[in-house]
């Protein structure tokens, strides 16, 4: 399909990922994968900023160490501090819940982020939770947590870290040892504009002694084998999607042509910052609460009379590819992703657009 993309993953791939991830295959326990191997976990311990842990590849989507994370450092039964401010945190209540371990809830209205005072209350309620989980970017709303805020109230109640960060890994900013993470997942289809297949997972040295003593991790997503496979064979133990790897190697490499992380992120918030001032140009408002705006994508609130899924499908006819609300906020929402390959004058093009069909769905219902 010839759309451009406004998605919320898989996005648009640079490309030069396109070009790489069409080169023939070979073995992956040949050298020259292993080069590659080597060079993009050390490109990503950089991006990351990840000294003391481990950083690791996994064939699968990021919810593969969502459940990896629960399996290898919560203990069976144990209990875990799940915040809620979407769908994607009630898929991770969820995944704690099928893998036979507890979950304790923290929740919020749409559009709204957690608090690090009411953590603070929750955990002094719930003493003998063992971790505390967090997404970072909650993709069904657009609203970006407090990352840093939230780690440091969990850390000084001596409590692992887990964050899902598979729609803020690539596009917001993640200091993994300085803010005291222990699990930080992401997926290649999101902000690094890879296609998908590829979960990329960080994790501290306190989170691998934990999960060195786990008794039954099981064999796909056992961590401390990925870590010793990884540095004793410069690889993972089954076969790794290949062709996303180069992808992301080359994605960090444009990293650092950019100048830096700093310059590729500076990237991601001028985006969002454009279609935020664009949106409410038109109009519109965000759901995201003031100060909490996700850098990666954006939820936006029809107007009354208006569904989210109207202007999805009549944006989908002037060939651009927007997101449909998602979860609880379906109806009355659609987003607009801003991950991936796009230009500043595609997302001009897209907003001049998205005025029209706005305008267009007022006058056709009477509404203007
Ligand atoms: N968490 C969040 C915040 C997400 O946005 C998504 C994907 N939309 C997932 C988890 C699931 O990731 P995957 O599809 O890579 O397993």
């Amino acid at each position: 399909p010839k759309y451009k993309l406004f998605t919320a993953g898989p996005v648009a791939c640079f490309p030069e990922v396109l070009a790489i991830m069409g080169v023939q295959m070979f073995s992956h326990r040949a050298k020259e994968y292993k080069e590659v191997h080597v060079d993009t976990v050390k490109r990503l311990r950089e991006f990351l900023e990840v000294k003391e842990g481990e950083v690791l590849l996994f064939p699968s989507s990021g919810t593969g160490i969502m459940e990896a994370s629960i399996r290898n450092g919560v203990s069976k039964g144990g209990k875990v501090l799940v915040t809620i401010i979407g769908a994607f945190g009630k898929r991770y209540k969820s995944v704690v819940e099928s893998n036979g371990r507890k979950a304790v809830v923290l929740e919020y209205e749409p559009g709204k982020a957690v608090k690090p005072e009411d953590l603070d209350d929750a955990l002094k309620k719930n003493p003998d939770v063992e971790a505390v989980a967090i997404t970072y970017n909650e993709t069904s709303t657009g609203v970006l947590n407090p990352l840093p805020e939230l780690a440091k109230v969990a850390k000084e109640h001596d409590k692992l870290v887990f964050v899902d960060a598979v729609s803020a890994m690539g596009g917001a900013d993640i200091k993994f040892d300085k803010w005291g993470l222990d699990v930080v997942f992401g997926s290649s289809q999101k902000a690094f504009g890879v296609p998908p297949g590829l979960a990329i997972g960080a994790f501290s040295k306190a989170f691998l002694e934990k999960a060195e003593k786990m008794e039954e991790r099981g064999w796909y997503f056992d961590i401390p084998k990925y870590v010793k496979y990884q540095n004793e064979k410069q690889g993972t133990p089954s076969t790794p999607p290949m062709p996303q790897i180069f992808g992301l190697n080359v994605v960090l490499r444009i990293v650092e042509k950019m100048g830096g992380k700093e310059e590729w992120l500076k990237m991601y918030q001028k985006r969002a910052e454009m279609i935020r001032e664009g949106v409410r140009e038109i109009g519109l408002s965000i759901l995201a609460e003031p100060g909490y705006e996700s850098p990666t994508i954006t939820a936006v609130v029809t107007p009354e009379g208006i569904k989210g899924d109207e202007v999805y499908e009549a944006m989908r006819k002037r060939g651009f590819e927007l997101a449909k609300g998602y979860g609880s906020v379906k109806e009355k929402t659609f987003r607009i992703g801003h991950m991936g390959y796009m230009t500043f004058e595609d997302i001009r093009e897209m907003l001049d657009n998205l005025r029209e069909v706005i305008e267009e769905l007022k006058r056709e219902k009477g509404l203007a």
